[in-house]
């Protein structure tokens, strides 16, 4: 059984989620610590549990979601760092983005190997299963585990709102489909562990959701 745990950092209040089994084995989704306090209370988690991180899997490039990944592969050199492919372009305009926000951070490094939908993903014994659901961003990834009925969603779906399209690779009607095919397929009592904001099920989204639900 994986559990869990929620952190959030960085000043755009970023959702980082480290999952782990009763192995202590872990992958770390969307590092974004930023400051050097969160960047050890997220250190810190880890080695006080005696987990062994197996992958830092990133949902996207934006920088909210990459702040922690030079500091983490420093810490685990051997740790692979993956997402899809169509975030390269997004990770290599890291430093031009954040000097144009005025937010300066650590560059991450290039991505160790790119995964999509048909990639192989497992944390221990148990798959993970890879949606791709572009439209917020180019490559944006969905991370589905069946067991315990639960997705990282990253930033295609939040508690009663979706990613924003007004940046580059995001396109609207793409980021809707993506929601209805990919995500609103899941059963309805699915957890929805999003990139920003309080965790969702999918059925309630399909209820009370402004711009995907049913009543959009
Ligand atoms: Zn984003
Ligand atoms: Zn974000």
């Amino acid at each position: 059984m994986i559990q869990i745990r929620c952190f959030q950092f960085n000043p755009i209040q970023e959702n980082t989620y480290v999952l782990f089994n009763e192995k202590k084995q872990c992958i770390i989704v969307d590092a974004g610590c930023y400051f050097e306090e969160e960047k050890n209370e997220l250190l810190n988690f880890v080695l006080e549990n005696n987990l062994q991180p197996t992958l830092l899997l990133n949902t996207h490039a934006h920088f909210d979601h990459v702040f922690g990944i030079s500091f983490l592969k420093n810490k685990f050199p051997s740790v692979p760092f993956v997402l899809h492919q169509n975030e390269k372009v997004v990770l290599d305009s890291f430093a031009a983005v954040t000097a144009k926000y005025g937010i300066a951070g650590d560059v991450p490094p290039d991505a160790d190997y790119f995964i999509d939908e048909k990639s192989e993903l497992k944390l221990g014994d148990e798959k993970i299963k890879i949606l791709f659901t572009p439209g917020h961003s180019l490559g944006s990834l969905s991370f589905y585990f069946e067991p315990e009925n639960m997705v990282v969603s990253g930033d295609v779906l939040f508690q009663q709102s979706i990613g924003r399209t007004d940046i580059m690779g995001g396109d609207f009607s793409t980021l809707v489909q993506s929601i209805h095919d990919k995500l609103f397929t899941l059963p309805d009592e699915t957890q929805v562990y999003s990139g920003h904001g309080a965790v969702t099920t999918i059925g309630e989204e399909k209820d009370f959701n402004p711009f995907v639900g049913k009543n959009a």
